[in-house]
């Protein structure tokens, strides 16, 4: 069996480096910043990139190695890199393949610290941008300019779970000759692979479901090889690297995946459909309900709704702190994708720096709940929910 015919399961788990001499089964943490030569003429070699092999942590390591080779298999990806955040994923694939000049199309509804880097930093250093709504897709087309260099967007978004259609947008900057860059976390390339539909390259926090248990920060950037290289160099240099420690979690983290993403989509599934015309609410937004605008879009796009439901909650922010104040087996934690189920309040926490007119603009309400759905028993975390309503009336 070629690794070309194996499946995304067998993918995330036979995916590893192989044994050492001590002929182990589960593969061991290589704690170390750098890497011995065998001679003179190879120390040279490998500078000159003559010959592949391990220098230094910052540039490679046969943990980090693993995680970007299996992370690659699973979105179908030629290439890739990781890093120490998801953040620094985004940063770095922006900074790298722009300069002051350049112009950014993005999606309106952006990750916070995403949405800080297009408005705060990069003005700073010339680089401007545009947002565009996922909502209103004749629009895109007509804010290009002349020196747009790229096209980034979330989808699902965060949180306010608005879907772009990705093999549209894809066509659409491929015509332009503009690279599309697709932040792929809520999703996973379990329930959604970007570079399959057109994108060029897909981001990742890796904090979230690749961990899955809350443990440890990381990201990856994986797509085209010409895009990676820029990605490398910028990062071999600036020095973002993922710890081979966390590279290590990370890539026995994945080994479970695709079980864990079917159980949190099933467990959102049942969650959004129970709380669905519940009168404490004015909206429950999941991908997979037909009450969702892009329902159609999301199950052409998607394999499952993903783990986040967003609940909006009758009588705004006041109900919504005392929401967030009654849950009791729920965690309230800005994070997401964990096994524990979370509630978040994005418009006092990761999107607190946004402005209110820009919070109604990408679908966040001040009685917005995010829900990252964990693995606890569904019906306890009903339950909760259910009683945190019912207290915060
Ligand atoms: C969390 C998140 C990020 C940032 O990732 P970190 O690992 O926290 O740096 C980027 N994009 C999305 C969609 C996220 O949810």
């Amino acid at each position: 069996m070629s690794a070309d015919e194996r499946h995304f399961e067998t993918e995330a788990i036979r995916t590893q480096v192989p044994a050492s001499a001590e002929r182990e089964h589960s593969v061991p943490l290589y704690l170390t910043s750098s890497f011995v030569f065998d001679d003179a003429e190879q120390a040279r070699a490998l500078f000159a990139d003559e010959v592949a092999g391990n220098i230094y942590s910052r540039y490679s390591n046969p943990n980090t190695d693993e995680l970007v080779r299996k992370l690659c298999r699973l979105e179908g990806a030629e290439d890739g890199i990781a890093t120490a955040s998801g953040m620094a994923a985004v940063y770095v694939a922006l900074a790298s393949l722009l300069q002051a000049g350049d112009h950014v199309l993005a999606g309106r509804a952006l990750f916070g610290s995403t949405h800080q880097i297009l408005t705060r930093l990069f003005p700073r250093i010339g680089i401007s941008h545009s947002y565009a709504d996922a909502a209103i897709p004749e629009a895109w087309e007509s804010l290009f300019r002349a020196n747009t260099r790229l096209v980034f967007i979330e989808t699902p978004s965060n949180p306010g779970l608005d879907l772009i259609d990705i093999e549209w947008l894809a066509a659409l900057c491929r015509a332009r000759g503009v690279p599309l860059l697709v932040d792929n976390c809520f999703a996973t390339p379990y329930l959604q692979r970007p570079i399959a539909l057109g994108a060029d390259l897909v981001i990742h926090s890796a904090t979230k479901y690749l961990d899955g248990q809350g443990r440890t920060l990381g990201g990856a950037i994986l797509g085209r090889k010409a895009l990676i290289e820029e990605a490398r160099f910028f990062a071999r240099h600036t020095g973002p690297a993922l710890s081979p420690f966390n590279a290590w979690i990370l890539s026995k983290s994945i080994e479970t995946l695709a079980v864990r993403m079917d159980r949190h989509c099933a467990n959102a599934l049942a969650l959004a459909e129970h709380f669905s015309g519940h009168p404490a609410l004015k909206e429950v937004r999941y991908p997979f309900l037909p009450a969702h605008p892009q329902q159609a879009l999301a199950r052409r796009q998607m394999r499952q709704g993903g783990g986040i439901v967003v609940l909006v909650v009758k009588g705004g922010l006041e109900r919504a702190r005392r929401f967030l104040d009654a849950v009791e087996l729920l965690s309230h934690s800005p994070n997401l994708g964990d096994t524990r189920s979370i509630v978040t309040h994005p418009s006092s926490t990761t999107h607190s720096k946004l402005t209110e007119a820009e919070r109604l603009q990408v679908g966040i309400p001040p009685g917005l709940i995010r829900i990252s759905v964990g693995l606890e028993h569904v019906d306890d975390v009903i339950r909760d929910v259910e009683q945190a309503l019912e207290r915060s009336r």
